[in-house]
């Protein structure tokens, strides 16, 4: 089978030519050629020797998964669900906003921590994606949306919050975020690429020692009790280990805080109370707070609370000086929050593939923890 070279971060990229009688430098080039051109077309990289060019398309290839479907909504947000195989679906979704561009990126086909809110954990955990899966996002969104008129990609800002937890897929997202950042591929800023995660405090360490990026924690309860139900690897990570975790990336992290993000569920972990036990969970951790509206699911008895919940939550951490944003919700008419989209074309399409995956061997029940270090 020939290699797909999107599977490759930019030192496998320069063995794999090592390996195959091909000067370093030539890595180099057909790494601009990808990333920096777009090209998927061997015979357009007119600065490779014929001889060469002939001989990757013997052996090589540069595809990004399929896409299925693609949706515009009438703020402009865009979502492309790409076919992953054996009836799997994963979604992208990008965010145009005044002078930057956030590409939305998942990192697995479903998602073993089953958050009691998620529409991904649902869905049970499926598998994880490649790294030419997951860089193939961020292709095919520029690829799709073509450069801005000032020759750059649309795609400034990549934020790791799609379905999955990028974590649990260590070393493909790792391999994915060294092609964020690499000056031959995106050249991304560290500060304008995030890894968000449920709080997976071993793979949290790896992410700092290896490749520090802007780090999201998915908190959404300020006691462990609560978040044992919401977010259920709490369990085998709590609280104060989490916050420990934070604080030792921010050691290394090229923001100076952590975003926290926390799904606003009426009655549930939004009332003044939660607030002010939120203060004092995180006295100790620099961070930022960025409030989600809940987008319901079926699978979940949750409510979104009402705005005016919402801004007093807010008042209160921000008496406390914490600063908090509220996210907008973008993209409602396609329904381009979390797991969502996938999730509706999964109900039509997985049926009969269930059937037949669970017979054999059961898979799409979610595995615990399933992939982790
Ligand atoms: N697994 C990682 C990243 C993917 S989830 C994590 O949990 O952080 C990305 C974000 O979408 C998380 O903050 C998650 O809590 C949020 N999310 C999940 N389901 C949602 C829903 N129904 N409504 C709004 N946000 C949701
Ligand atoms: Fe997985 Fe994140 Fe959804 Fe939790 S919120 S089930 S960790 S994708």
């Amino acid at each position: 089978m020939k290699q797909n070279l999107l599977d490759f971060e930019p030192t496998a990229m320069t063995a794999w030519f090592a390996e195959n009688g091909e000067k370093p430098f030539r890595a180099k080039q057909v790494l601009r050629w990808i990333y920096k051109s777009g090209e998927h077309d061997f015979d357009a990289m007119s600065d490779l020797a014929v001889s060469l060019r002939e001989k990757l398309k013997q052996i090589a290839s540069i595809h990004t998964p399929k896409m299925v479907r693609e949706e515009t909504a009438s703020d402009g947000t865009r979502k492309w669900l790409l076919d992953v195989g054996t009836g799997n679906a994963v979604e992208t979704v990008f965010i145009p906003e005044e002078g930057r561009g956030t590409l939305c990126v998942s990192t697995q086909a479903g998602c073993a921590l089953d958050c009691a809110f998620c529409s991904t954990g649902k869905q049970g955990f499926n598998r994880n994606l490649s790294t030419a899966e997951i860089i193939g996002q961020v292709w095919w969104a520029n690829h799709e949306l073509g450069k801005n008129a000032d020759g750059n990609w649309p795609v400034t800002n990549v934020v790791l919050m799609g379905m999955g937890e990028p974590l649990l897929n260590f070393d493909n997202t790792v391999n994915a975020l060294r092609l964020m950042l690499d000056d031959n591929a995106y050249g991304l800023s560290r500060r304008r690429v995030t890894v968000s995660t449920s709080g997976v405090v071993p793979a949290m360490d790896r992410l700092r020692d290896e490749c520090p990026v802007a780090l999201a924690v998915s908190l959404h309860a300020p006691n462990d009790a609560l978040r044992n139900v919401l977010v259920p690897i709490n369990q085998k990570y709590p609280l104060q280990e989490l916050m420990a975790a934070c604080r030792r990336y921010l050691e290394k992290a090229p923001r100076d805080f952590v975003t926290f993000e926390y799904i606003m569920l009426a009655g549930v972990n939004d009332t003044v109370q939660h607030a002010r036990e939120l203060i004092e969970l995180v006295r100790d951790v620099p961070c930022k707070f960025n409030l989600i509206p809940f987008n319901p699911i079926p699978q979940a008895p949750y409510q979104r609370s009402d705005m005016r919940t919402v801004l007093r939550f807010r008042d209160v951490l921000m008496q406390a000086d914490i600063v908090t944003t509220i996210r907008k919700v973008r993209g409602d008419d396609i329904a381009a929050a979390c797991g969502q989209l996938a999730g509706q074309v999964q109900d039509k399409t997985k049926r009969t593939h269930r059937l037949v995956l669970s017979s054999r061997s059961g898979r799409l029940s979610p595995r615990p923890l399933a992939g982790e270090d």
